[in-house]
């Protein structure tokens, strides 16, 4: 039977009854009452690639490469990506834990229009100044719009019409790609001029951005550090290290800004710091700095040093610049003048949805593949059958049910049951793929009765009792 026939015959059963994996084939048979339906790779969409033989280069990094090896995305057209399941999987892992510091500070998620009509660029004078990275197009009755790169104009102008008291503030409204729509809300045009690195800067791409209205200049500063905070969590829970530095505000104006970077050789921003003071700050902000100079800060004899980095976050307290401009006024508890409206402080908060998934891959992978955190990996743990068996077969599934029954593992795990593909090679995509955990049941297993355990950052083996599994995986990570 061909691998091909084996996949679909076992597609065909895969609907109405539990899926389950044994020695013989990948067939289907009824399942046992209670148990539920295990994970198999051969029904998965994973178009895993030996190579690829695209333009990539040596600076533009490996994410990009190592992302459409491993089934994570496919190119669309230049800087535009479709994400795969597994893509898509780790993708929502980063939303998820977004969504929970977001819902910690007290924010509301909506989603905005993608299609925004010029008018209200036209108000704050963006329409001319964001140049040609904006995405312009006509309707049929030649009213101009654009695909919205940023929603400032437009979020105020909702806060302008339904906001008119003090009673109503402070708000913080902030939105993310919502994938059940069909145009998919949340997603970001920008026209780059030359589309490179994959989804490190891409034509179409993800964000979560936050918008904050305070009545006060000071509420608003608090509010910032709140963010800021948040931010913080975020990429702690992610896993990997990131620094915070001081950043210009650029188009988007106001006077306080800050970016959130993976420190990586293939990012294309420059960061300098100071190990004495903790000061840091990106290219445009030190311009004059350069590496080897004397901290003005803190006037210690420290150099500075230069990095380079990933921006994948950025955080903005605007002012009155756009409420000013869009009316976004209200009445305040102590009016100096009778009816006086006063225009609220703003701040506005992104984070790159996309490229922090690219921005993983990009800071943490090796030779062999990509080594997720475990926070984001698209699945934590993958189960290889290393031969056909019944006593593997048997024991795959009961130690699939063990792991399941965790709940950082619960619809974490897959079984690489291709078992047309040897075990080297389903051993190789594992790594490329880049499961947190990766379990073999070979001939050790039946020698010794123990499980292969692969931790996938060190690629260290342990070999541990089927009772212990579970407990083991889970503490190297809690
Ligand atoms: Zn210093």
């Amino acid at each position: 039977m061909s691998t091909y026939n084996t996949i679909r015959s076992s597609r065909f059963c895969s609907r109405s009854i539990s899926r389950h994996y044994t020695h013989e084939s990948l067939r289907c048979s009824s399942s046992t009452a209670g148990s539920s339906p295990r994970t198999l790779l051969s029904q998965l969409f994973l178009p895993t690639a030996k190579e690829v033989h695209e333009g990539t280069s040596k600076h533009t990094g490996q994410s990009h490469r190592l992302m459409i090896r491993a089934g994570l995305i496919r190119q669309s057209s230049s800087g535009i990506f479709s994400f795969l399941p597994f893509g898509l999987r780790s993708l929502r892992k980063v939303e998820k834990i977004i969504d929970e510091e977001m819902e910690s500070i007290g924010a509301q998620k909506l989603s905005l229009p993608i299609l925004l009509n010029a008018n209200s660029w036209r108000q704050t004078g963006r329409w001319e100044t964001v140049g040609s990275e904006l995405f312009r197009l006509k309707d049929r009755k030649q009213s101009e719009f654009c695909l919205a790169p940023t929603h400032e104009e437009e979020i105020t102008l909702l806060v302008a019409e339904e906001i008119s008291s003090y009673r109503q503030l402070p708000l913080r409204l902030y939105q993310i790609g919502e994938y059940n729509h069909a145009y998919g809300q949340g997603r970001k045009y920008r026209d780059e001029m030359r589309p490179r690195s994959g989804l490190l800067r891409g034509r179409e791409f993800m964000m979560k951005d936050l918008y904050t209205f305070d009545k006060t200049e000071e509420a608003s500063m608090n509010t910032y550090e709140e963010v800021v905070d948040a931010y913080k969590r975020i990429f702690s829970r992610i896993g990997l290290p990131y620094v915070v530095a001081e950043a210009d505000t650029g188009n988007i104006g106001g006077t306080t800004s800050h970016e959130f970077h993976f420190q990586s050789e293939a990012g294309e921003d420059v960061v300098f710091s100071c190990s004495n003071c903790g000061y840091m700050a990106n290219e445009e902000r030190a311009y004059g700095i350069k590496a080897g100079d004397l901290c003005t800060r803190c006037s210690a004899d420290i150099p500075i040093t230069s990095s380079r980095a990933i921006e994948v976050g950025h955080t903005f307290l605007l002012g009155t610049k756009y409420s000013s401009v869009l009316k976004a006024e209200f009445t305040p508890e102590d009016p100096v003048t009778p009816g006086e409206r006063r225009p609220m402080q703003m701040g506005c908060y992104g984070l790159g949805l996309s490229r922090i998934v690219a921005a993983i891959v990009e800071t943490s992978h090796d030779e062999h593949g990509i080594v997720w955190p475990f926070s984001v990996a698209p699945y934590r743990v993958c189960i290889v059958p290393g031969l056909k068996d019944v006593k593997v077969s048997d024991t795959v599934e009961r130690l699939y049910d063990m792991l399941n029954d965790k709940k950082e593992l619960k619809g974490e795990i897959v079984i690489d049951d291709r078992m047309g593909f040897s075990l080297g090679h389903r051993l190789k995509d594992a790594e490329l793929v880049g499961y947190s955990w990766i379990i073999v049941l070979g001939k050790n297993f039946l020698e010794g009765g123990k499980i292969e355990v692969q931790d996938r950052k060190t690629r260290q083996k342990n070999y541990i009792e089927i009772d212990s599994v579970g407990d083991y995986v889970v503490n190297e990570y809690s």
